[in-house]
C-alpha cells in the first residue's frame, strides 16, 4: 500500500486578532516555502479565516475551520456554517475537540451532525478523539475511543472515510506540557485503526490518516512522527511559533 500522506494542523484556538493573526500567517508562508507531499492545515478563529487566507493564496497551505453547525443557515444566532467556512475558501474543518466536548458539553452525537455536514459540502473533517487522566488510569481508555468513535463515525460511508483525518488527542496531554510517550501513542492509535477496521473495513482502516496531539513541540514531533500508526500532529501552542511548527512539519514530512 502507498505510504499515508502525513497531515499536520495548526489549531490557533482563540487566539490571534486581524493583525496578528496576518502577521503569523506571513511567517508561516516564510518558514514553510517549499511542502512535501504533506497537508499543513491552518485553523485561524472565525474572524481571520478570510484575512489568513489572503495571506496563503497561492502556496501550498491550507485553510481550516475551528468548528462549524450542523445546519446550512436560519435562525441559529452566532453560529457559521459549512457552507460558510467553503465560501472564505476552507478546505477542512476541525469537529470533536476536547475543549469544545469538555467545556461547551459537546457529545460525539453532536460531533457526528457536524461531520455530516463538512461531508455533505465536500469538506474534509478532521475528528478529534481521547481519554481523560482519569479514564486511562481506571483502565476505560479503550472503551472511552471506541465509543466516541462509533458515535461521531455513525452513518459515515465507506466512500467518505477519505475525507475524514481522525486525531487522538489524550485530553491530560492538551495544553499541559506533558506529552504521551511515542509508544503510548502508538498504541493509542493502533487500537483506534483497529476500531475503524471493525467499522468500515480494512481498505478503509490502512488508508485512515491518525494524527497525534497533546503538547506536539519541536523538540518531541520526531520520535512521534516516528511510530507506525502516526500519520501527522494536530498542533494547539506550537502553532503560534513560526519556527517550532515549521520543525514539526519537517519532522512530519516523508
Ligand atoms: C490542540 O489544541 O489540539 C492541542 C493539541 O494543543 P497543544 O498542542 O497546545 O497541547
Amino acid at each position: 500500500m502507498a505510504a499515508r500522506r502525513p497531515v499536520v494542523g495548526g489549531n490557533w484556538k482563540m487566539n490571534t486578532d486581524l493583525l496578528s493573526a496576518v502577521d503569523l500567517a506571513q511567517s508561516l508562508v516564510r518558514v514553510l516555502p517549499n511542502l512535501g507531499p504533506i497537508d499543513v492545515v491552518l485553523f485561524p478563529p472565525f474572524t481571520n479565516l478570510q484575512a489568513v487566507r489572503q495571506v496563503i493564496e497561492g502556496t501550498a497551505l491550507q485553510l481550516g475551520g475551528q468548528n462549524v453547525f450542523w445546519r446550512d443557515s436560519g435562525a441559529f444566532t452566532g453560529e457559521i456554517s459549512a457552507l460558510m467556512l467553503r465560501s472564505v475558501g476552507c478546505d477542512w474543518v476541525l469537529v470533536g475537540h476536547s475543549e469544545r466536548r469538555r467545556l461547551l458539553g459537546e457529545s460525539s452525537e453532536v460531533v457526528n451532525h457536524k461531520l455530516h455536514v463538512v461531508l455533505r459540502h465536500g469538506l474534509s473533517a478532521i475528528v478529534a478523539v481521547g481519554e481523560t487522566q482519569d479514564e486511562r488510569h481506571s483502565g476505560q481508555m479503550e472503551a472511552v475511543l471506541a465509543d466516541q468513535l462509533r458515535e461521531s463515525l455513525a452513518e459515515v460511508v465507506r466512500e467518505d472515510m477519505d475525507r475524514v483525518v481522525l486525531a487522538y488527542e489524550p485530553v491530560w496531554a492538551i495544553g499541559t506540557g506533558e506529552t504521551a510517550t511515542p509508544d503510548q501513542a502508538q498504541q493509542a492509535h493502533s487500537f483506534i485503526r483497529g476500531v475503524v477496521r471493525d467499522l468500515a473495513g480494512d481498505d478503509v482502516a490502512r488508508a485512515l490518516r491518525i494524527q497525534y496531539g497533546g503538547s506536539v513541540t519541536a523538540a518531541n514531533a520526531a520520535t512521534l512522527m516516528a511510530k507506525p500508526d502516526i500519520d501527522g500532529a494536530l498542533v494547539g501552542g506550537a502553532s503560534l511559533k513560526p519556527d517550532e511548527f515549521a520543525a514539526i512539519v519537517a519532522a512530519a514530512s516523508p
